[in-house]
């Protein structure tokens, strides 16, 4: 049994807003230590919010590779993209390299899950790590979240006027105006992504979005995006609205593990 001075104290940076609500929420706590778990395959913007967190915070975030990249990782499963349903990313990619980290000390895994959500975030199977909702804990919800950001100087990661949560630019999450909001910001990212499906007529098909492949989606471009702006609140009287905004409640289930 370790004594509890000895305990570590970790707050796991998504690149996205909770987390980073966390670390102002948290900002005078004594030992506390910021990681970030980076997959090799994030966003531009995420690498500038992490630095405009390090500049008006104050903090030292150190940042976790996993051992194998991702190709590598596809390669071993058969080309096999991860889904909703067999998402192996998030464990080679996040879980397992931040496991590796933290090794056997005796952990507390602070996770920006606010009272306004219904997901429990990331719950290690070791005993070692045991995981803390300060927000849930408070009762903090989503308009705390954006007080904390807007007050601190820190806002708002720059994507989130384009994508609605942080992670993988090839993330499968996204919906498919999302998809296409990649192709007009990170057109070369888009089209790593694209390399990783399996289209081939004589194979079986992997592709990122659901039914189509991206190369079929960007052909699909004005009826997706016609079908957006008819569903979606952000009209000309409304530009203001982040795309967080509106996928706040209505998209489709978020990655809970990669919000750790
Ligand atoms: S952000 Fe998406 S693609 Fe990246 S590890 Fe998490 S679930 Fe997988």
């Amino acid at each position: 049994m370790r004594k509890s001075d000895n305990r570590r104290h970790i707050l796991a940076l998504s690149g996205g807003k909770d987390s980073a609500a966390l670390a102002v929420y948290l900002k005078d706590k004594p030992g506390l230590e910021y990681v970030f778990l980076d997959t090799g395959y994030e966003l531009p913007e995420t690498y500038e919010y992490l630095n405009r967190m390090r500049a008006i915070l104050g903090i030292e975030i150190t940042v976790i590779h996993p051992e194998r990249s991702f190709e590598n990782w596809l390669n071993l499963k058969g080309g096999y993209l991860p889904s909703p349903q067999q998402r192996w990313c998030t464990e080679v990619l996040k879980i397992k390299p931040y496991e590796k980290y933290i090794g056997s000390d005796y952990v507390y895994s602070y996770i920006g899950i606010r009272n306004d959500e219904d997901r429990d975030g990331y719950i290690s199977s070791k005993d070692n790590i045991i995981p803390f909702y300060p927000f849930v804990e408070d009762g903090l919800i989503y308009s705390d979240i954006e007080y904390l950001l807007e007050s601190s100087g820190l806002g708002f990661p720059e994507y989130y006027k384009w994508r609605s949560r942080s992670g993988c630019y090839f993330c499968f999450f996204q919906q498919k105006i999302e998809w296409l909001n990649l192709y007009k910001h990170h057109k070369k990212s888009f089209i790593k992504a694209m390399s990783f499906e399996k289209i081939g007529q004589n194979e079986k098909r992997f592709t990122w979005s659901e039914g189509e492949s991206l190369g079929e989606l960007v052909q699909r471009r004005g009826e997706i995006e016609e079908s957006y702006n008819k569903r979606s609140p952000m009209r000309p009287n409304n530009r203001s609205k982040k795309l967080v905004d509106i996928f706040q409640n209505h998209g489709p289930t978020a990655c809970i593990v990669c919000d750790i």
